[in-house]
């Protein structure tokens, strides 16, 4: 059994994948182009967002939306302390100090509720992450940060596809919840590409256009740069495979839904993931609480169903902050107890239902 089966995936599309990617190495178009244009259309039209600018990856575009802010050395940006690396990397990378705000005991999103406290006259920026594929309380942290004019930059990698309904009943796309979002196109990722890609959205057209230049060296006109950027430019490869790919995430995104009420209503003595009833997940994983984790562990791997965790250390923990910020045990206790609890089953829209079965029961065994 596949942890999560992009074998399947490929099968499935694999006649419309190949000529998409003819396409490409036939126009020799290979930076840019046609399929990077026509990919920035659809996630354009898909989220409702002003702007969407395909970049090389989840990672470069947490950077470049930083950049875009001017995010420098003495500057606090807020994030989740249960999230990827990626989060805090970014922060860092450009020498901004992590503050984090502990996460919802349901959700494991950052919660609104301990945002408030963490902000200070040198918060520049507030990350919320959508944790496994559910959008966090976006209405309410971004009416927080509006209070102290903080861009909101919702790290979307988990959650392209997902949607939450907002107070005045209208349904919001992720990526086009607050001023940036960030999302990847890591393979395994909900919206996934064969290789590393990501995309920037925005509804502010100059730091849309900021990120446009900053990914490509700068450059605001051939040969004129205007500011020190990056090399990061979605590939035409990857993005003539997401042209693919998008066109079916909708029936993806439903699959989703029903494999994992199939998950909620079969497991028994665990966690299930819980959904806010605003939200439609992504489902990027399906994650699951145990008290006793080792014990589930030796029972999937006696009956050979692979798992992963996500994730066994909280950020604030990493040996790369703790270097440097003093950050302890203690600090975020609802990360670090769902950290030692969490556990991802085999999951993605092509699980079969009898794969499924098998691992109700080897959890339930
Ligand atoms: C995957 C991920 C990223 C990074 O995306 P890459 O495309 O792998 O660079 C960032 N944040 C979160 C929450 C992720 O899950």
């Amino acid at each position: 059994m596949e942890f999560i089966n992009l074998k399947a995936q490929y099968k499935h599309y694999k006649s419309e994948i190949d000529a998409a990617i003819e396409d490409v190495l036939c126009s020799s178009q290979f930076i840019m182009g046609k399929a990077v244009s026509d990919i920035e259309s659809a996630l354009k039209s898909y989220t409702g967002a002003k702007s969407a600018i395909a970049c090389s990856s989840g990672t470069d575009a947490l950077i470049l939306s930083l950049m875009a802010l001017d995010i420098k050395v003495g500057d606090e940006v807020i994030t989740s302390p249960f999230s990827f690396i990626a989060s805090v990397e970014a922060i860092m990378l450009l020498g901004a100090k992590p503050i984090f705000v502990d996460i919802d005991e349901r959700t494991y999103n950052l919660s609104p509720q301990k945002l408030e406290n963490a902000i200070t006259q040198r918060t520049k920026a507030i990350i919320p992450v959508s944790i496994f594929g559910q959008m966090p309380d976006i209405e309410s942290i971004n009416a927080i940060a509006a209070k102290s004019n903080i861009p909101v930059i919702e790290d979307a990698a988990q959650s392209f596809g997902a949607r939450q309904r907002q107070s005045d009943d209208k349904w919001v796309k992720s990526c086009n919840a607050s001023v940036i979002a960030t999302t990847s196109f890591f393979p395994s990722k909900p919206l996934g590409c064969y290789g590393d890609g990501g995309a920037i959205f925005s509804n502010d057209e100059h730091i849309a256009q900021k990120i446009r230049a900053l990914l490509n060296h700068g450059q605001i006109k051939r040969y004129e740069h205007h500011f020190i950027g990056l090399n990061a430019r979605l590939d035409a490869l990857q993005a003539a495979i997401l042209n693919v790919k998008i066109k079916h995430l909708d029936t993806e995104i439903d699959k989703r839904q029903s494999i994992a009420k199939y998950y909620d209503e079969n497991l028994k003595d665990v966690i299930t993931p819980f959904i806010d009833e605003r939200n439609i997940s992504a489902y990027a994983q399906y994650s699951i609480c145990v008290k006793e984790r080792d014990r589930l562990i030796d029972k999937l791997n006696k009956s050979n169903i692979p798992y992963a965790i996500h994730y066994p250390i909280p950020l604030h923990l990493q040996e790369v902050v703790r270097k440097v910020y003093p950050y302890k045990k203690g600090d975020f206790p609802v990360s670090e107890r769902v950290c030692d609890e969490i556990l991802s089953l085999p999951f993605s829209p092509f699980i079969t239902q009898e794969e499924q079965d098998k691992v109700i029961k080897a959890v339930n065994g």
